[in-house]
C-alpha cells in the first residue's frame, strides 16, 4: 500500500511539473550517464566527486545563510602596502589580514568584501550540490541547493541596488558579479527543477531570478567581457522560465552572444581586450549560454568563431606555458593550469588536436576541475607537444620570436579599452625557463599601486616620451619573421615616430629602437630586470628619487651615469643561476639611471635601468645577452 501511495505521488509529482517546466533539466549539456559511469570506473572522477562533497560540507559548516546588507568590489580586498591579497577568514568578518606584511584591515571596503566571499562561497556550494544531487540522488544535496534558492527568492528585495564599479548591483556589488551569481544559481536551479513544488518554482522564478534578469539586462550596452556575463545570467534565466523574448535578448540582441561573438573575437582568435586573463575570463562568460544554446539544439553556424578562443592561446605561451601578462593580466597564469577550459574545448571538439593538447597540460597534475568531471573526455590521448614557432597575432597586433632557449613578445596595437596599459612597443623577454624581463599584469584595481604602478609608463620596458602615458591607439606592423619582428608607432605621442626592431639569435636578442621628431623631446628606454645589477662598465652616482609620477616615482635607490656612446651592464638573475648581459649603444652622448623599483607582488623588488637621451631623435641599438651563451653581433643584424 505504501508502495502504491508512493508511486501514485510520484506520477503527480512528475505530471504537475512536466505541464508548466521545461522538459530538459539540464542546463549544461551534459550527458550524465557517461558523467556517472566516469564516476564507476576512474578514480581521478571519484576523487572531484569527493572533492565536491568535501567543499560543500566545508560551507554548509561555515555559513547557516548569506549575509545581509552590502558587498564589496574584490578588488579592493588587497593590501595597500604590497598588494598581496588578503586572508579571508569565515569566522572574521571584520578582521582582514595581509598574509604578507601582517597589516589588519577592518571596516569598509573589507567587511563588504567579506560579504561577498561569502556569497560566492555559498553559490558556488549550491551549485556543486545540484550536481551531486544529480549524480547520487541524495537528498541532503537537494535540501542544500533548494534552500539557498528559496532564501535568495525570499530576502532578494531586501538587497538594495548599490556598487560603484562597472554597473550596480542589488545582492552584489556591480552587474558583473549579479550576473556571475545568477548564472551558478539557474544552473542549480535547473539541475534541481524537478524535485521542486510549483509553488517553489513560481517564488524563485518570480521574485529572484526574473527580477534580477530584467535588472541586469537593463544595464546590457556593450561588446565586453561584463555585458557577456550579462547574457548568460539573461539567457538562463529565458531557458528556466520559458522566456523567449529574453533568450532572444541574450542571443541575438545587439550586444548578445552571437554579437559578442562576431564582434569580440578577433580574427586571429583573441578577445580584444588585450589580456589573456580577460581572454579567458569571456571564454568562461561565453560557455554557459552556448552550452545551453548547444544542448537546446539552437544553431550555432553563427558562433563557429567562438571556438578559435581555444585555440589561439596555445601559441601564446612562453616556452615554460607562461602567459605573457600584459595590460591587466594576472602575473605567472600558466596555459597548463587552464585544463578546465581545455576539457570544454575537448569536449566541443573531440576530433581535434586539442585532446592531445590537453593530455599535455596533465602531464605534472591530475584531472581533478569540474570540467573534467562533466565534460571532458572518458580517457585522454598521447600528449601533443604546445607549438614552439614563433607566431604573430596580427589583429591583435603582438608577435612573439621564439628559439629554444629565448622568447620575446611585443605588441603593437590595438587599443584594448580600459584594461589597456597604454604601451605599445612593449618588450617582454623570456629565457632558460623564466619571465626575465617581465610585463608585470594587474594587481587588484582597487589599491593605488594598481595606477601608480602597475598600469604606469615607467614600469614597462618600452620608449616613454617626456615622461607621459601614451596615447590611446594603435601602432603599426613593418615585418616579421621567424627571427625578427619590426612595428611602429605614430600616434603613442603627437608628432614622435617610434619603431622598435627585434631580432632573436641563439642566445641572444638584438633591440634596436628608434625614435624622430620635429621637436626636442626626453625619451627615456626602460628595462626591468629580475635580478640585481652586479656590475656596470661606467662609475655610478647616487641621485635623489624622482617625484614627476607616472611610475618615475616609484623608483628607488636611484643611480646615475654619463655615458658618451655605450654601456655595459652585468645581472645576476633572482630565478636563474645565469648572469643577463647587456650592451646599450647609441651614436650621441646618454644618461643611464639604475636602481630598484617594485615587482608583482610589490614587496618582491628588481632591478631597472633607463637611458635618456634628450633630443630630437634618438636611435638605440642594444642586445640581451645570457650567460653561457655567445653574443652576437647586434650591429650587423639590420
Ligand atoms: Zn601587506
Ligand atoms: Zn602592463
Amino acid at each position: 500500500m505504501i508502495r502504491i501511495l508512493f508511486l501514485l505521488f510520484s506520477f503527480v509529482a512528475s505530471f504537475s511539473m512536466a505541464a508548466d517546466y521545461p522538459s530538459d533539466p539540464g542546463s549544461r549539456g551534459v550527458d550524465w550517464t557517461l558523467v556517472k559511469q566516469k564516476v564507476n570506473d576512474y578514480t581521478w572522477a571519484r576523487s572531484i566527486v569527493n572533492d565536491l562533497r568535501k567543499e560543500v560540507q566545508r560551507t554548509q559548516n561555515q555559513f547557516q545563510h548569506p549575509p545581509f546588507g552590502k558587498t564589496g568590489w574584490w578588488h579592493n580586498y588587497y593590501c595597500s602596502e604590497d598588494a598581496h591579497r588578503l586572508d579571508f577568514h569565515p569566522e572574521k568578518p571584520h578582521e582582514h589580514i595581509c598574509p604578507s606584511c601582517k597589516k589588519v584591515y577592518s571596516g569598509p571596503p573589507y567587511d563588504d568584501c567579506w560579504n561577498s566571499i561569502v556569497h560566492v562561497y555559498m553559490v558556488r556550494a549550491s551549485e556543486y550540490a545540484a550536481i551531486l544531487y544529480r549524480l547520487t540522488g541524495e537528498s541532503q544535496y537537494l535540501d542544500y541547493t533548494r534552500n539557498l534558492l528559496l532564501w535568495y527568492a525570499d530576502h532578494y528585495d531586501e538587497f538594495e541596488v548599490h556598487g560603484e564599479h562597472a554597473g550596480k548591483g542589488r545582492i552584489r556589488s556591480q552587474s558583473l558579479d549579479e550576473a556571475t551569481q545568477l548564472v551558478s544559481m539557474v544552473r542549480a536551479y535547473w539541475e534541481i527543477c524537478p524535485m521542486l513544488t510549483p509553488q517553489q518554482r513560481t517564488h524563485i522564478l518570480e521574485d529572484y531570478f526574473l527580477p534580477d534578469a530584467e535588472f541586469i539586462l537593463s544595464q546590457t550596452r556593450a561588446i565586453h567581457n561584463i555585458h557577456s556575463w550579462h547574457n548568460a545570467a539573461v539567457g538562463l534565466v529565458g531557458f528556466v522560465s520559458d522566456r523567449n523574448d529574453l533568450i532572444e535578448k541574450a542571443i541575438d540582441g545587439p550586444y548578445g552572444l552571437k554579437q559578442q561573438i562576431a564582434k569580440g573575437i578577433q580574427e586571429d582568435g583573441f578577445w580584444y581586450e588585450g589580456s589573456i586573463g580577460y581572454h579567458f575570463y569571456t571564454i568562461r562568460s561565453l560557455e554557459p549560454l552556448y552550452l545551453a544554446a548547444r544542448a537546446k539544439k539552437y544553431d550555432l553556424s553563427e558562433m563557429g568563431k567562438f571556438l578559435q578562443m581555444y585555440t589561439a592561446p596555445l601559441s601564446f605561451s612562453f616556452g615554460n606555458g607562461e602567459f605573457p601578462s600584459t595590460n591587466d593580466g594576472w602575473p605567472g597564469t600558466n596555459i597548463r593550469e587552464m585544463t578546465a577550459y581545455y576539457e570544454i574545448a575537448a569536449h566541443l571538439m573531440p576530433d581535434s588536436e586539442i585532446p592531445g593538447y590537453l593530455a599535455n597540460m596533465y602531464q605534472d597534475r591530475s584531472r581533478s576541475t569540474l570540467d573534467a568531471l562533466l565534460y571532458g573526455p572518458t580517457e585522454l590521448p598521447a600528449p601533443k607537444p604546445f607549438p614552439s614557432e614563433s607566431v604573430l597575432f596580427e589583429k591583435s597586433g603582438i608577435a612573439i620570436l621564439k628559439n629554444e632557449n629565448i622568447n620575446t613578445y611585443m605588441k603593437y596595437g590595438p587599443y584594448g579599452g580600459g584594461h589597456d596599459h597604454k604601451d605599445r612597443l612593449n618588450m617582454i623577454f623570456y629565457a632558460n625557463g623564466h619571465v626575465l624581463l617581465p610585463d608585470l599584469g594587474t594587481s587588484g584595481y582597487g589599491i593605488p599601486l594598481n595606477s601608480k604602478w602597475f598600469r604606469a609608463p615607467a614600469s614597462h620596458n618600452m620608449l616613454i616620451v617626456d615622461g607621459k602615458y601614451q596615447a590611446a591607439c594603435s601602432g603599426d606592423l613593418v615585418g616579421f619573421g621567424p627571427s625578427h619582428v619590426h612595428a611602429q608607432v605614430t600616434k603613442a605621442y603627437t608628432g614622435v615616430t617610434i619603431e622598435r626592431y627585434l631580432s632573436l639569435h641563439s642566445n641572444s636578442l638584438s633591440d634596436h629602437i628608434k625614435a624622430a621628431s620635429q621637436e626636442e623631446h626626453i625619451y627615456d628606454l626602460f628595462y626591468h630586470i629580475r635580478g640585481r645589477l652586479i656590475d656596470c662598465s661606467v662609475p655610478l652616482q647616487s641621485v635623489p628619487c624622482l617625484t614627476s609620477g607616472q611610475g618615475y616615482d616609484m623608483l628607488s635607490d636611484l643611480q646615475k651615469a654619463e655615458i658618451k656612446n655605450s654601456v655595459r651592464l652585468v645581472f645576476d638573475l633572482r630565478d636563474t643561476t645565469s648572469q643577463l648581459v647587456m650592451m646599450c649603444q647609441n651614436p650621441a652622448p646618454f644618461v643611464l639611471y639604475t636602481g630598484t623599483c617594485p615587482d608583482n607582488p610589490a614587496d618582491r623588488k628588481m632591478d631597472f635601468f633607463f637611458l635618456r637621451n634628450t633630443s630630437k631623435s634618438c636611435q638605440w641599438t642594444n642586445n640581451i645577452t645570457i650567460s653561457g651563451g655567445k653574443p652576437d653581433d647586434t650591429s650587423a643584424v639590420r
